[in-house]
């Protein structure tokens, strides 16, 4: 087990969680992912697993459809750090692009077919 620290691009998100070495991650081509084009993490995180730490008022969501899933961004710097899942309610996802000690980019990353839900 490995533990991973995060956060958005103006630091006022913090965020860390302990997992297996991350070896891989996930895309998704649904309306809002496509256009978002982050790499997340393929694993789910329960709440009590992803410690959150928010400066400065920061969090802002967006929610649309059956708004199950919350989209999680920073007011301050627009960067998406971690949502709550549609497939799991409750239950993150992190943008893997926010771990400064993971080459996110160079991990194998399979679209899933969100846009088919
Ligand atoms: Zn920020």
């Amino acid at each position: 087990m490995q533990t991973y620290q995060g956060s958005c691009h103006c630091g006022a998100i913090q965020f860390e969680f302990t997992a297996p070495t991350i070896s891989s991650s996930l895309r998704c081509n649904c309306s809002f992912c496509k256009r978002r084009g982050a790499v997340m993490s393929d694993f789910m995180l329960a709440p009590e697993e992803l410690k959150i730490t928010i400066q400065n008022d920061a969090l802002a969501t967006y929610a649309f459809g059956s708004e199950v899933a919350k989209h999680h961004f920073c007011k301050h710097c627009g960067i998406y750090p971690f949502h709550q899942t549609l497939r799991k309610p409750g239950h993150y996802r992190v943008n893997l692009g926010c771990i400064d000690s993971l080459d996110a980019l160079s991990l194998p990353a399979p679209v899933f077919n969100g846009a088919a839900l």
